[in-house]
């Protein structure tokens, strides 16, 4: 048995939606923040800070609802709702 988080990911069955259920609320609040803290808390690194664009990219399909990132973020920029009935995870056991 794997004790790895990205063997673990794969036991975990996706179905996408088409729109984002995790909006940034304002991009203005990245660029201030220092430390980037949402590339660094989700597991399923779902936030990315491009520096070019400057701003953060959010790959929402990897989503696997934990919810950290509804209290996380210092400055509450994370708008989060749960999918759309029928779309997002399914865990293997449970
Ligand atoms: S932690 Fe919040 S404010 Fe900082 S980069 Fe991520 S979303 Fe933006
Ligand atoms: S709910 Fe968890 S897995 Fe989903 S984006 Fe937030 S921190 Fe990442």
């Amino acid at each position: 048995m794997s004790d790895s988080i990205s063997d673990k990911l794969f036991t975990i069955r996706f179905k996408c939606d088409d729109v984002s259920h995790l909006i940034i609320k304002e991009h203005a609040n990245c660029l201030q923040c220092v430390k980037k803290d949402c590339n660094y808390f989700c597991p399923a690194d779902v936030y990315e800070w491009e520096k070019k664009q400057k701003m953060t990219t959010v790959a929402y399909e990897n989503c696997i609802e934990c919810g950290t990132c509804r209290i996380a973020c210092p400055y509450d920029n994370i708008e989060w709702v749960y999918p759309k009935g029928g779309h997002g995870i399914t865990y293997k056991f449970g």
